[in-house]
């Protein structure tokens, strides 16, 4: 039986991307040797790194004065690097959820933290708007699309501080303006790669200015002057990386993305909303595209455990919702295709003429 995959990360990519990963697992490019055992330092690695940075910036429409690196380490290395770099005396930081929250917790260590909104009180089933950021911050930190919670900041914020994002689960799913960001980064595992890399946007020119001692592996600026290639990078997700970008680029990049991720949500919120057994868990002018969470609408509660096995019947998978939400979440990244997302829409439909009698 066809699996649509729905996972939230590790999740879905491109099938052409897993089948050319594991065709350079047994010879990559026509060397005798397999990606996992060649050096780092070689040059065909090298050429992998350069096109994946590259392609990474055509992508994002990057400007001039910025850097990208491919870490270790996931985006909760970075909820302590940023700070570490970045942060001299004040941050604010808008709370949206668990990663926010967590973000939050370490750059507490480095300075002053201004928790500048929260959405915690509709357990973050929104995006807190008309804050006000004081203007002596060093930057806002804001996560662009909460993968629990199923909410989105699909536009970039205006505001007069200089912006830091973490963008894991919407990497690539949308343009985004980067000038106004000193830093943009994210786990790679949701829209770009296998687990392991991590990718860090960076401006270069606002580095080295709190005055502390970073130590050395947690100092961008060691990254950036090594080309990401100071200690031995995570190989193979950075070559898969680099397909998926290749990949992204011959879809017809972001803009392209982007109006795949709209059709595919509207189709999904849309029977979310139509169909009398489920109801969704987010405000609607802030629902994510990424991560679509619905619950069992009122009385029908008792079919929770029935629905998930009823889907899983028929294919879906990763779709039973984190347990701080519950009721189910359909992660519909880049990779997933439209078909994926109609299976799911007709499973709901199926289990709608079937069970909507049993109303308690
Ligand atoms: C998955 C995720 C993280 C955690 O990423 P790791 O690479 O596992 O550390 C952080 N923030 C967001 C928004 C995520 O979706």
């Amino acid at each position: 039986m066809k699996k649509h995959n729905f996972n939230a990360g590790p999740s879905i990519l491109p099938r052409e991307v897993i089948e050319e990963t594991a065709k350079s697992v047994l010879d990559f490019n026509g060397t005798g040797l397999s990606i996992l055992e060649i050096s780092h330092r070689s040059k065909e690695f090298q050429a992998v790194i350069d096109e994946a940075e590259a392609l990474f910036k055509e992508m994002l429409n990057i400007p001039e004065g910025y850097s990208v690196l491919f870490l270790g380490g996931g985006a909760s290395m970075e909820f302590c690097m940023v700070p570490y770099n970045f942060l001299k005396r004040k941050a604010a930081y808008l709370n949206t959820g668990t990663w926010a929250k967590k973000a939050m917790k370490e750059a507490k260590a480095f300075g002053e933290v201004v928790e500048v909104a929260s959405s915690a009180d509709a357990n973050f089933n929104y995006i807190p708007k008309g804050y006000e950021v004081p203007s002596d911050v060093d930057y806002l930190h804001i996560t662009t699309n909460n993968t629990i919670f199923g909410t989105e900041i699909k536009e970039d914020p205006e505001v007069d501080v200089p912006l830091i994002a973490d963008m894991s689960s919407d990497i690539f799913s949308r343009p985004v303006d980067v000038s106004k960001y000193i830093c943009i980064y994210g786990g790679a595992q949701k829209n770009l790669a296998p687990a392991g890399v991590t990718f860090v946007v960076v401006k270069n020119e606002y580095l080295g200015q709190t005055g502390r001692y970073i130590p050395t592996m947690l100092d961008y600026r060691t990254h950036v002057d090594g080309g990401s290639m100071f200690n031995t990078p995570p190989v193979l997700p950075i070559y898969t990386a680099m397909l998926t970008l290749r990949w992204m680029k011959k879809q017809g990049g972001v803009k392209e993305m982007e109006r795949r991720a709209c059709e595919k949500a509207d189709l999904l919120y849309g029977e979310i909303d139509r169909n009398s057994l489920f109801t969704g868990t987010t405000r609607k002018e802030d629902r994510s595209r990424m991560n679509i969470c619905f619950v069992m609408a009122p009385g029908y509660e008792h079919l929770e455990a029935d629905f998930a096995r009823f889907a899983t019947e028929r294919g879906m998978v990763g779709i039973k919702g984190h347990r701080s939400v519950g009721g189910f979440r359909a992660s519909c990244y880049n990779a997933l295709p439209k078909e994926s997302v109609e299976a799911l829409v007709a499973c709901m439909q199926e289990f709608e003429k079937e069970r909507k009698e049993d109303k308690q």
